[in-house]
């Protein structure tokens, strides 16, 4: 990883790590490269962007079914789909430190994003040669010739060893939509057009992991593949490019500026795509690839035909006649998106101090979505014992049964807020003597209330008890 890419990412990696939200995979073990653990609100920050997706995707449309196919496939599924002979990366080693590198990846730095496209591996060590490419690591110029190298990961099933019981670990969940095509079609009868939409761990033998979550080998998948008529691709490759852009932007809170909608060239389609475009946003480290939205034609479909020898025409009665579906399939990385969030949300901010003689301070603030923030609101009361305890606590046990809440009545205040803020809780909530009204100079009309400080703005207004649990509904599902 690059100096700077580093800097960039390492406040966020280490915030990740000290508020719980992401660890380095087996770290009691000396760590295994490039895999991660999600902590208590990584896994609830996951858990909210797939519950959110399968909501916004899947069950409130009336046209996209849900699935959970296996990981585990037949073979014969990536022999039909291309990924056994063609999903492979140019890799080249280092003929001095011996690292490996992505062949693709090392010119992208010099020349730019599809520089290599349609080229073959000749071409790609022609380019080497002619532009002089260093080896990041070591500075040497001198390369392997670039191989394929296949990115699945493969396993044995079974007790008994031996190369008959060879399985791949899925390296998208978009096969195990098309393989049950058929099934949902003669059991569930949806009318075309309709998607089908997955969540699940797909795997991928990288060989330049990195960039935190960014790339890993082992990751999560939302994908939709949608069925239409041959002939309507276009309009609803149009529809879902809008549709997923919307959706980051109105739903989730991301930054628009930061995002863009990059176009496939020509030399860069795939064989049997039609359209499709990139979703990119402006990492810590550059622009880079959330989602991709393919038009994939009826390639998938047809191929599986082929190789099962099982039909996969859909019958239009109303138009009766019969073929096999288009699909246009918007894909997207859950872990991907989390960084998005993440790198979106995270803001070092200046306070003004009011006081001249006194210098500014600093917060740390993850500007979360509500509807994301894996702490709806934190329960703080101004004192830990007697009423006000027992008051926040009845609070705290209300709350619980719908959202996300937690209640802290250790340190001072102002700490409670600063680790609430680093956290991304939109709300906090504080109980004192005015919410019980005993006490001195208490405020009798304030009893039954407590004070409600928003995340961003730190503005504070008087809530009534009575009224929290609607009062946080109306704000999480705010736009
Ligand atoms: P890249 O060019 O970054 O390797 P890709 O074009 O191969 O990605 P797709 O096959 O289109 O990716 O996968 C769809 C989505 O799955 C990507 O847009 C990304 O969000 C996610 N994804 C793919 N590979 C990885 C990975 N190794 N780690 C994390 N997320 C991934």
């Amino acid at each position: 990883m690059a100096k700077k890419v580093q800097d960039a990412l390492k406040d966020l990696v280490s915030l990740c790590k000290r508020r719980g939200f992401i660890f380095p995979g087996s770290e009691i073990y000396d760590g295994l490269a490039n895999t991660w653990d999600y902590g208590p609100y990584g896994c609830e920050l996951k858990r909210n962007i797939k519950d959110l997706w399968w909501k916004k995707f899947v069950t409130s449309r009336s046209d996209v079914l849900g699935l959970d196919s296996s990981i585990l496939l037949n073979p014969k599924v990536w022999q039909a789909s291309g990924h056994v002979g063609n999903f492979s990366d140019p890799l080249v080693d280092c003929k001095s430190c011996r690292e490996r590198f992505r062949a693709d990846h090392l010119l992208e730095e010099k020349l730019g994003e599809g520089c290599t496209m349609g080229k073959n591996f000749k071409e790609i060590a022609e380019m080497i040669v002619e532009n002089e490419i260093e080896c990041p690591k070591c500075k040497a110029k001198d390369f392997t010739e670039p191989r394929a190298f296949n990115l699945m990961f493969k396993t044995e099933m079974g007790a008994v060893e031996g190369a008959g019981n060879m399985v791949y670990l899925r390296p998208e969940t978009a096969q195990g939509i098309f393989i049950n095509f058929k099934n949902i079609m003669d059991n569930v009868r949806p009318k075309i057009p309709f998607g089908v939409g997955q969540i699940g761990k797909s795997f991928r033998n990288e060989i330049t992991p990195g960039n935190f979550i960014f790339r890993t080998r082992e990751f999560e998948q939302m994908e939709v593949e949608f069925f239409c008529e041959p002939g309507t691709e276009a309009e609803w490759y149009k529809y879902w490019k809008q549709f997923c852009m919307d959706w980051l932007v109105d739903d989730l809170g991301v930054t628009k500026e930061k995002l863009r909608l990059r176009e496939h060239t020509a030399e860069e389609l795939s064989h049997y795509s039609n359209g499709t475009s990139d979703i990119e946003y402006a990492f810590p480290f550059g622009w880079g690839e959330l989602w991709g939205i393919a038009s994939r034609t009826d390639y998938d479909l047809t191929q599986h035909q082929n190789e099962s020898k099982v039909k996969q025409e859909y019958f239009d009665a109303a138009q009766n006649k019969r073929y096999i579906p288009y699909v246009v399939e918007p894909s997207l990385g859950v872990d991907r998106l989390l960084l998005v969030l993440l790198a979106d949300a995270y803001e070092v901010e200046t306070l003004k101090s009011e006081d001249p003689s006194k210098p500014d301070d600093t917060r740390v603030v993850l500007r979360f979505h509500p509807a994301v923030a894996p702490v709806k609101a934190a329960i703080l009361p101004l004192v830990k014992k007697g009423k006000v305890k027992e008051e926040a606590q009845n609070i705290y046990k209300k709350l619980l049964n719908h959202f996300y809440v937690e209640y802290d009545e250790t340190q001072s205040i102002g700490k409670r807020y600063r680790r609430q803020d680093e956290l991304g809780t939109p709300y906090c909530i504080t109980v004192d003597f005015d919410t019980i009204g005993e006490g001195d100079d208490v405020n009798p009309e304030l009893k039954g209330t407590v004070t409600v400080r928003e995340r961003d703005s730190m503005k504070q207004e008087r809530v009534a008890i009575e009224d929290l649990e609607l009062w946080l509904f109306k704000n999480i599902a705010r736009s």
